[in-house]
């Protein structure tokens, strides 16, 4: 049995992990400030002897005894993480500041939940790892995409300066149960629109792309990066190679609803990043990973969790 920290654990993926974790027999301690994150996300995991929930915030440091820690402390979705950009930096650079200070010290192993947010508005596509990225420094996703390229390099610092056991991942847009139906990202709310009747909501001309990934494939590859050989350090690309317009992921959402929801466009936010997908030749070869759930499988399983959540509000 490991002890194992998560923080940002009463988030979405993060509550997805506590699961998992404690399913496979370890103990799990849950730290989070509750920002985005919700207690009803692990209030099934209360009851059981090996979960501890702690209310704390990742910009102060937090002493705990611990093999190995998970860091995805932070909001993702725009709307959130844009509500307080300098807050949204702390979070990021001063996460992974204490974190990384806290596994030196304990000699735990320590996974960055970084994102495809840092090749930023790519050029180069798919996005292969090697791909430094095309980030606005000063534009108004740059708390979220600059905060995470810090933490990678304060990663990096810390396991080349101070021999830190690291792993880094690159998440892609992930979904599933769980997501807060007002978290703003795209899937959540063309659920959430698509099963109330209302218009749903596309941003620009919804020619956009995202590669979507349901969330239990993220835990399988966040688990087999923290188990495998501490020489693979990362970053490697998570995510689904399964490219979709937001146009054809509207209509998708409809479809699956049966809803007569209509179509509205409003305006594209600023840096929107026109294309994603991602290569995940590496984690194939390093991790013998890959994803398994197709969109339409996926966006079954969160529509049924929406619509439950929806009945009992
Ligand atoms: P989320 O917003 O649902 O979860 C983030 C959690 O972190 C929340 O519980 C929130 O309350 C907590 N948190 C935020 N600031 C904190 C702070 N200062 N101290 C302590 N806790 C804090 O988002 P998510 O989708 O579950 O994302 C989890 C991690 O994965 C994030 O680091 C995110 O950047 C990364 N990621 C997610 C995706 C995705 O598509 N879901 C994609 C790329 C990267
Ligand atoms: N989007 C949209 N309607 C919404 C929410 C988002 O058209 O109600 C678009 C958004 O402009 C972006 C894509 O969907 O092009 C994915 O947005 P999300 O916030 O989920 O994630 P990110 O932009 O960080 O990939």
């Amino acid at each position: 049995m490991k002890r194992i920290l998560v923080t940002g654990g009463a988030g979405f993926v993060g509550s997805h992990l506590c699961e998992r974790l404690l399913g496979e027999g370890n103990e799990v301690i849950c730290l989070d400030n509750f920002f985005t994150g919700q207690k009803r996300n692990v209030v099934h995991l209360l009851d059981n002897p090996f979960f501890e929930l702690v209310r704390h915030d990742v910009i102060n440091p937090f002493v705990v005894e611990v093999d190995e820690i998970y860091n995805l402390a932070c909001p993702a979705s725009p709307v959130h993480y844009q509500y307080n950009p300098i807050k949204t930096v702390k979070t990021s650079v001063m996460g992974a500041i204490n974190m990384l200070g806290l596994a030196k010290r304990i000699r735990a192993k320590v996974l960055q939940a970084s994102t495809s947010e840092v090749y930023g508005d790519p050029k180069v596509h798919p996005q292969t790892e090697s791909y430094w990225g095309h980030v606005n420094p000063i534009g108004t996703r740059s708390c979220y995409d600059e905060g995470k390229r810090v933490a990678e390099t304060l990663f990096m610092n810390y396991h080349q300066q101070n021999g830190v056991r690291i792993k880094i991942i690159r998440i892609f847009n992930t979904y599933g149960p769980h997501m807060h139906p007002n978290d703003g990202r795209v899937v959540s709310n063309f659920i959430v629109q698509a099963l109330k009747g209302n218009n749903i909501t596309v941003y620009g001309k919804g020619d956009q792309t995202r590669s979507f990934q349901y969330v239990d494939d993220l835990i399988n590859g966040m688990t087999k990066m923290m188990a495998t050989s501490d020489d693979f350090t990362g970053p490697v690309n998570i995510g689904n190679p399964g490219e979709f317009t937001i146009l054809e992921l509207a209509q998708k959402v409809i479809t699956l609803i049966g809803s007569k929801s209509k179509i509205v466009y409003e305006p594209l936010p600023s840096d929107d990043p026109l294309q994603r997908q991602p290569d995940i030749s590496l984690a194939r070869e390093k991790l013998n990973w890959e994803p398994k759930i197709p969109l339409d499988k996926g966006l079954v399983k969160t529509i049924e969790y929406f619509d439950q959540l929806l009945k009992e509000s």
